[in-house]
Protein backbone atom coordinates (compact mmCIF):
# COMPACT_ATOMS: atom_id res chain seq x y z
CA UNK A 1 0.00 0.00 0.00
CA UNK A 2 1.48 3.53 -0.42
CA UNK A 3 2.46 5.66 2.29
CA UNK A 4 0.22 8.28 1.54
CA UNK A 5 -3.12 6.15 1.23
CA UNK A 6 -1.65 4.27 4.35
CA UNK A 7 -1.34 7.78 6.27
CA UNK A 8 -4.81 8.72 4.68
CA UNK A 9 -6.85 5.98 6.41
CA UNK A 10 -4.96 6.01 9.44
CA UNK A 11 -5.99 9.80 10.14
CA UNK A 12 -9.53 8.81 8.86
CA UNK A 13 -9.82 6.53 11.94
CA UNK A 14 -9.71 9.15 14.52
CA UNK A 15 -13.14 11.12 14.71
CA UNK A 16 -12.26 14.29 14.96
CA UNK A 17 -15.30 16.20 14.34
CA UNK A 18 -14.61 19.87 14.30
CA UNK A 19 -13.31 21.15 17.19
CA UNK A 20 -11.71 17.66 18.00
CA UNK A 21 -7.82 16.73 16.47
CA UNK A 22 -8.42 13.05 18.10
CA UNK A 23 -4.75 12.62 18.13
CA UNK A 24 -4.22 13.32 14.58
CA UNK A 25 -1.43 15.70 15.07
CA UNK A 26 -0.22 14.20 17.73
CA UNK A 27 0.72 11.20 15.24
CA UNK A 28 2.31 13.39 12.71
CA UNK A 29 4.29 15.18 15.30
CA UNK A 30 5.79 11.78 16.18
CA UNK A 31 5.82 10.69 12.84
CA UNK A 32 7.91 13.77 11.61
CA UNK A 33 10.68 14.08 14.46
CA UNK A 34 12.68 11.10 12.89
CA UNK A 35 13.41 13.55 9.74
CA UNK A 36 14.37 16.75 11.90
CA UNK A 37 11.20 18.26 12.81
CA UNK A 38 10.37 19.75 16.05
CA UNK A 39 6.67 20.28 17.40
CA UNK A 40 5.33 22.82 19.33
CA UNK A 41 2.15 22.69 20.69
CA UNK A 42 -0.31 26.17 20.07
CA UNK A 43 -3.24 24.88 21.62
CA UNK A 44 -5.81 27.82 22.45
CA UNK A 45 -9.43 27.46 24.12
CA UNK A 46 -10.07 23.19 23.28
CA UNK A 47 -8.42 23.53 19.86
CA UNK A 48 -5.30 21.58 18.76
CA UNK A 49 -3.04 23.36 16.81
CA UNK A 50 0.36 21.87 16.16
CA UNK A 51 3.75 24.05 14.38
CA UNK A 52 6.26 21.80 13.03
CA UNK A 53 9.45 23.15 11.74
CA UNK A 54 12.96 21.54 10.19
CA UNK A 55 15.38 24.27 9.88
CA UNK A 56 16.18 27.84 11.12
CA UNK A 57 16.65 30.16 8.23
CA UNK A 58 14.46 31.34 5.17
CA UNK A 59 12.73 31.17 2.79
CA UNK A 60 9.95 29.52 5.17
CA UNK A 61 8.07 26.72 3.23
CA UNK A 62 4.50 26.45 5.05
CA UNK A 63 2.43 23.34 4.48
CA UNK A 64 -1.25 24.08 5.80
CA UNK A 65 -4.27 22.19 6.90
CA UNK A 66 -6.76 20.91 9.34
CA UNK A 67 -7.48 17.48 11.10
CA UNK A 68 -11.25 18.23 11.81
CA UNK A 69 -14.31 17.44 9.81
CA UNK A 70 -17.57 18.40 9.53
CA UNK A 71 -19.87 15.96 11.52
CA UNK A 72 -20.78 12.83 9.34
CA UNK A 73 -24.59 13.16 9.42
CA UNK A 74 -26.49 10.09 10.39
CA UNK A 75 -24.56 6.60 10.04
CA UNK A 76 -27.51 4.85 8.10
CA UNK A 77 -26.92 7.08 5.14
CA UNK A 78 -23.53 5.73 4.36
CA UNK A 79 -22.46 3.09 2.73
CA UNK A 80 -19.89 2.32 4.99
CA UNK A 81 -18.65 4.18 8.64
CA UNK A 82 -17.38 7.04 7.70
CA UNK A 83 -14.72 6.81 10.15
CA UNK A 84 -13.83 3.66 8.96
CA UNK A 85 -12.22 4.01 6.15
CA UNK A 86 -13.17 2.03 3.20
CA UNK A 87 -11.98 1.21 -0.28
CA UNK A 88 -14.19 0.06 -2.83
CA UNK A 89 -13.28 -0.03 -6.14
CA UNK A 90 -10.64 2.65 -7.04
CA UNK A 91 -11.94 4.90 -4.46
CA UNK A 92 -11.54 5.91 -0.95
CA UNK A 93 -14.53 6.41 1.45
CA UNK A 94 -14.89 8.17 4.39
CA UNK A 95 -15.32 11.44 6.39
CA UNK A 96 -12.08 13.61 5.30
CA UNK A 97 -11.23 11.86 2.67
CA UNK A 98 -11.00 14.75 0.65
CA UNK A 99 -11.70 17.24 3.20
CA UNK A 100 -8.40 17.17 3.66
CA UNK A 101 -7.18 14.15 5.77
CA UNK A 102 -5.86 13.26 1.73
CA UNK A 103 -3.91 15.96 1.37
CA UNK A 104 -2.69 16.05 5.10
CA UNK A 105 -0.98 12.85 4.32
CA UNK A 106 0.15 13.81 1.28
CA UNK A 107 1.96 16.67 2.39
CA UNK A 108 3.24 14.86 5.22
CA UNK A 109 4.94 11.78 2.52
CA UNK A 110 5.96 14.49 0.39
CA UNK A 111 7.84 16.10 3.21
CA UNK A 112 9.22 13.07 4.31
CA UNK A 113 10.52 11.89 0.94
CA UNK A 114 12.13 15.37 -0.02
CA UNK A 115 14.08 15.31 3.07
CA UNK A 116 15.51 12.48 2.50
CA UNK A 117 16.45 12.74 -0.63
CA UNK A 118 17.45 16.69 -0.28
CA UNK A 119 18.94 16.29 3.21
CA UNK A 120 20.60 19.52 2.96
CA UNK A 121 17.86 21.54 1.60
CA UNK A 122 17.74 25.48 1.03
CA UNK A 123 15.47 27.08 3.69
CA UNK A 124 13.10 25.68 6.47
CA UNK A 125 9.85 23.50 6.23
CA UNK A 126 6.89 23.35 8.37
CA UNK A 127 3.69 22.20 8.94
CA UNK A 128 1.17 24.32 10.05
CA UNK A 129 -2.12 22.15 11.72
CA UNK A 130 -5.04 22.93 13.58
CA UNK A 131 -8.47 21.43 14.43
CA UNK A 132 -10.28 24.66 14.16
CA UNK A 133 -11.33 25.21 10.31
CA UNK A 134 -14.51 23.68 10.26
CA UNK A 135 -15.80 25.27 13.11
CA UNK A 136 -15.35 29.17 14.10
CA UNK A 137 -11.83 29.42 13.18
CA UNK A 138 -11.23 31.80 15.97
CA UNK A 139 -9.13 29.58 17.77
CA UNK A 140 -6.86 27.77 15.13
CA UNK A 141 -4.65 29.32 12.45
CA UNK A 142 -5.58 32.70 13.90
CA UNK A 143 -3.60 31.87 17.06
CA UNK A 144 -0.61 30.11 15.14
CA UNK A 145 -0.05 32.78 12.86
CA UNK A 146 -0.39 35.14 16.01
CA UNK A 147 2.29 33.64 17.88
CA UNK A 148 4.40 33.18 14.92
CA UNK A 149 4.15 37.05 14.52
CA UNK A 150 4.65 37.78 18.11
CA UNK A 151 8.01 36.27 18.10
CA UNK A 152 9.29 37.90 14.85
CA UNK A 153 9.05 34.72 12.79
CA UNK A 154 7.85 35.47 8.98
CA UNK A 155 7.21 32.98 6.64
CA UNK A 156 7.69 33.15 2.60
CA UNK A 157 5.33 30.44 1.09
CA UNK A 158 2.20 28.69 2.23
CA UNK A 159 0.96 26.04 0.55
CA UNK A 160 -2.93 25.38 2.24
CA UNK A 161 -4.00 21.77 1.32
CA UNK A 162 -7.82 22.29 0.63
CA UNK A 163 -9.47 20.64 -1.80
CA UNK A 164 -9.57 22.66 -5.12
CA UNK A 165 -9.51 20.52 -7.57
CA UNK A 166 -12.75 20.55 -9.83
CA UNK A 167 -13.51 17.85 -12.52
CA UNK A 168 -9.55 16.46 -12.39
CA UNK A 169 -6.58 16.81 -10.14
CA UNK A 170 -4.74 19.87 -10.96
CA UNK A 171 -7.00 21.66 -12.83
CA UNK A 172 -7.90 24.58 -10.11
CA UNK A 173 -5.62 26.24 -7.91
CA UNK A 174 -6.86 29.33 -5.52
CA UNK A 175 -4.47 32.25 -4.93
CA UNK A 176 -6.91 33.89 -3.25
CA UNK A 177 -10.56 34.18 -1.60
CA UNK A 178 -13.23 36.83 -1.52
CA UNK A 179 -13.72 38.63 1.92
CA UNK A 180 -17.05 38.11 3.64
CA UNK A 181 -19.66 40.61 4.80
CA UNK A 182 -23.06 39.81 6.67
CA UNK A 183 -25.46 42.41 8.24
CA UNK A 184 -28.47 42.22 10.16
CA UNK A 185 -30.75 44.54 9.35
CA UNK A 186 -34.05 45.64 11.67
CA UNK A 187 -36.50 48.02 10.14
CA UNK A 188 -38.59 50.00 12.46
CA UNK A 189 -42.28 50.17 11.84
CA UNK A 190 -45.35 50.68 13.71
CA UNK A 191 -47.22 47.62 14.43
CA UNK A 192 -51.56 47.93 14.19
CA UNK A 193 -54.54 46.55 12.73
CA UNK A 194 -54.48 45.47 9.44
CA UNK A 195 -57.77 47.27 8.60
CA UNK A 196 -56.60 50.76 10.61
CA UNK A 197 -53.30 50.98 8.44
CA UNK A 198 -53.37 54.89 9.06
CA UNK A 199 -52.36 54.14 12.34
CA UNK A 200 -49.32 51.97 11.61
CA UNK A 201 -46.35 52.20 9.65
CA UNK A 202 -45.77 48.84 7.77
CA UNK A 203 -41.71 48.33 7.58
CA UNK A 204 -41.91 45.50 5.22
CA UNK A 205 -43.96 47.35 2.93
CA UNK A 206 -41.41 50.61 3.69
CA UNK A 207 -38.31 48.09 3.00
CA UNK A 208 -39.31 46.15 0.02
CA UNK A 209 -38.71 49.15 -2.65
CA UNK A 210 -34.74 49.53 -1.12
CA UNK A 211 -34.42 45.39 -0.72
CA UNK A 212 -35.14 45.37 -4.61
CA UNK A 213 -32.60 48.55 -5.03
CA UNK A 214 -29.95 46.42 -3.10
CA UNK A 215 -30.41 43.18 -5.11
CA UNK A 216 -29.98 45.35 -8.31
CA UNK A 217 -27.11 47.30 -7.24
CA UNK A 218 -24.05 46.55 -9.21
CA UNK A 219 -21.21 46.48 -6.55
CA UNK A 220 -18.35 46.63 -8.52
CA UNK A 221 -16.93 45.02 -11.88
CA UNK A 222 -14.65 42.77 -9.66
CA UNK A 223 -11.04 42.92 -11.12
CA UNK A 224 -8.40 40.59 -13.52
CA UNK A 225 -8.11 38.07 -10.14
CA UNK A 226 -12.00 38.54 -8.78
CA UNK A 227 -15.27 38.28 -10.32
CA UNK A 228 -17.69 41.47 -8.82
CA UNK A 229 -19.09 41.43 -5.99
CA UNK A 230 -22.38 39.60 -4.77
CA UNK A 231 -24.99 40.69 -2.31
CA UNK A 232 -27.42 37.84 -1.34
CA UNK A 233 -30.53 38.19 1.43
CA UNK A 234 -30.58 34.93 3.66
CA UNK A 235 -33.29 35.42 5.96
CA UNK A 236 -36.04 37.66 6.25
CA UNK A 237 -38.27 37.78 9.50
CA UNK A 238 -41.94 39.70 10.21
CA UNK A 239 -45.05 39.31 11.40
CA UNK A 240 -46.82 37.96 14.65
CA UNK A 241 -48.00 35.02 12.45
CA UNK A 242 -51.81 36.61 12.90
CA UNK A 243 -53.18 37.28 9.68
CA UNK A 244 -54.89 41.27 10.95
CA UNK A 245 -51.26 42.77 12.90
CA UNK A 246 -49.28 44.52 10.61
CA UNK A 247 -45.50 43.99 12.30
CA UNK A 248 -43.62 46.40 14.36
CA UNK A 249 -40.44 45.00 12.89
CA UNK A 250 -38.75 43.49 10.04
CA UNK A 251 -35.60 41.75 10.16
CA UNK A 252 -33.35 40.93 7.19
CA UNK A 253 -30.03 39.12 7.26
CA UNK A 254 -27.76 39.16 3.90
CA UNK A 255 -24.13 38.49 3.33
CA UNK A 256 -21.88 40.02 0.55
CA UNK A 257 -18.82 38.02 -1.02
CA UNK A 258 -16.48 41.24 -2.19
CA UNK A 259 -13.65 41.46 -3.83
CA UNK A 260 -10.60 43.62 -4.19
CA UNK A 261 -12.48 45.48 -5.83
CA UNK A 262 -14.56 46.85 -3.18
CA UNK A 263 -13.66 47.26 1.09
CA UNK A 264 -15.76 46.47 3.39
CA UNK A 265 -15.90 49.95 4.74
CA UNK A 266 -17.27 51.18 0.98
CA UNK A 267 -19.96 48.60 1.04
CA UNK A 268 -21.22 49.41 4.49
CA UNK A 269 -21.43 52.95 3.74
CA UNK A 270 -22.89 52.33 0.96
CA UNK A 271 -26.01 50.26 2.24
CA UNK A 272 -26.29 52.63 4.96
CA UNK A 273 -26.85 55.53 2.36
CA UNK A 274 -29.01 53.84 0.19
CA UNK A 275 -31.18 52.94 3.01
CA UNK A 276 -31.23 56.58 4.58
CA UNK A 277 -32.36 57.67 0.65
CA UNK A 278 -35.18 55.15 1.37
CA UNK A 279 -35.75 57.08 4.58
CA UNK A 280 -36.26 53.99 6.27
CA UNK A 281 -35.60 53.73 10.59
CA UNK A 282 -33.24 50.86 10.33
CA UNK A 283 -29.96 49.51 12.72
CA UNK A 284 -27.58 47.17 10.86
CA UNK A 285 -25.13 45.01 13.06
CA UNK A 286 -22.28 44.37 10.46
CA UNK A 287 -20.00 41.37 11.13
CA UNK A 288 -16.86 41.30 8.44
CA UNK A 289 -16.42 37.42 8.46
CA UNK A 290 -13.03 37.32 6.29
CA UNK A 291 -11.13 39.97 4.34
CA UNK A 292 -10.56 39.11 0.84
CA UNK A 293 -6.97 38.44 -0.17
CA UNK A 294 -5.10 37.74 -3.07
CA UNK A 295 -1.30 36.15 -4.15
CA UNK A 296 -0.23 37.59 -6.96
CA UNK A 297 1.75 35.24 -9.48
CA UNK A 298 4.87 34.53 -8.72
CA UNK A 299 7.33 32.10 -7.24
CA UNK A 300 5.33 29.62 -5.62
CA UNK A 301 2.10 29.98 -8.13
CA UNK A 302 4.57 29.19 -10.84
CA UNK A 303 6.25 26.04 -9.12
CA UNK A 304 2.97 24.32 -8.58
CA UNK A 305 1.96 25.31 -11.98
CA UNK A 306 4.60 23.70 -12.88
CA UNK A 307 4.40 20.38 -10.81
CA UNK A 308 1.39 20.35 -11.69
CA UNK A 309 1.94 20.04 -15.44
CA UNK A 310 4.75 17.65 -14.85
CA UNK A 311 3.10 15.28 -12.46
CA UNK A 312 -0.30 14.87 -14.47
CA UNK A 313 0.39 16.86 -18.13
CA UNK A 314 -2.56 19.50 -16.54
CA UNK A 315 -2.51 23.19 -17.26
CA UNK A 316 -4.17 24.40 -13.58
CA UNK A 317 -6.21 27.45 -13.73
CA UNK A 318 -5.80 30.56 -10.80
CA UNK A 319 -9.03 31.08 -9.36
CA UNK A 320 -10.29 33.28 -5.85
CA UNK A 321 -14.02 31.70 -6.12
CA UNK A 322 -15.50 29.14 -3.64
CA UNK A 323 -15.87 29.70 0.53
CA UNK A 324 -13.63 31.15 2.88
CA UNK A 325 -10.71 29.68 4.06
CA UNK A 326 -7.82 29.93 6.27
CA UNK A 327 -5.63 31.07 4.04
CA UNK A 328 -7.31 34.66 4.57
CA UNK A 329 -5.19 34.45 7.89
CA UNK A 330 -2.04 33.56 6.44
CA UNK A 331 -2.20 35.73 3.83
CA UNK A 332 -1.68 39.12 6.69
CA UNK A 333 1.93 37.49 7.23
CA UNK A 334 3.06 35.49 3.70
CA UNK A 335 2.58 37.24 0.61
CA UNK A 336 2.56 33.67 -0.94
CA UNK A 337 -0.20 31.37 0.09
CA UNK A 338 -1.93 29.31 -2.40
CA UNK A 339 -4.38 26.76 -2.05
CA UNK A 340 -4.36 23.29 -3.91
CA UNK A 341 -5.68 19.90 -2.98
CA UNK A 342 -7.77 16.96 -4.50
CA UNK A 343 -11.32 17.38 -6.20
CA UNK A 344 -13.88 18.81 -3.94
CA UNK A 345 -16.88 16.98 -6.05
CA UNK A 346 -17.81 15.16 -2.42
CA UNK A 347 -16.44 17.37 0.50
CA UNK A 348 -19.15 17.72 3.57
CA UNK A 349 -21.18 15.05 2.13
CA UNK A 350 -22.26 11.70 2.67
CA UNK A 351 -20.10 9.04 1.26
CA UNK A 352 -17.32 11.90 0.85
CA UNK A 353 -14.26 9.92 -1.38
CA UNK A 354 -11.44 10.42 -3.08
CA UNK A 355 -10.14 8.32 -6.18
CA UNK A 356 -7.19 6.15 -5.26
CA UNK A 357 -5.56 7.29 -8.58
CA UNK A 358 -5.19 10.94 -6.85
CA UNK A 359 -3.28 9.96 -4.21
CA UNK A 360 0.43 9.49 -5.68
CA UNK A 361 0.17 12.40 -8.21
CA UNK A 362 -0.94 14.73 -5.13
CA UNK A 363 1.86 13.85 -3.08
CA UNK A 364 4.22 14.12 -5.57
CA UNK A 365 3.23 17.48 -6.61
CA UNK A 366 3.62 18.71 -2.99
CA UNK A 367 7.01 17.46 -2.87
CA UNK A 368 8.04 18.70 -6.32
CA UNK A 369 6.89 22.04 -5.16
CA UNK A 370 9.19 21.78 -2.57
CA UNK A 371 11.86 20.77 -5.09
CA UNK A 372 11.69 23.71 -7.36
CA UNK A 373 11.15 26.47 -4.30
CA UNK A 374 13.79 24.56 -2.06
CA UNK A 375 16.70 23.03 -4.18
ZN1 LIG B 1 -11.19 21.97 4.35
Amino acid sequence: MSATLELAKQLITHRSVTPADDGCQALIAERMRPVGFSSENVSSNGVTNTWLRRGTVNPVFVFAGHTDVVPPGPREHWASDPFEPSVRGDVLYGRGASDMKSSVAAFVVATEEFVRAHGAHRGSIALLLTSDEEGPATDGTVKVVESLRARGESIDYCVVGEPTSVAALGDTIKNGRRGSLSGKLTVVGVQGHVAYPQLARNPVHQVAPALAALACERWDDGNEFFPPTTFQVSNIRAGTGALNVVPGTCEIDFNLRFASASSAEALMQRIESLLLRHKLEFAVKWTIGAQPFLTAPGALSESITRAIREVTGRTTELSTTGGTSDGRFISTFCKQVIEFGPPNSSIHKIDEHIALADLEPLKDIYCRTLELLLT
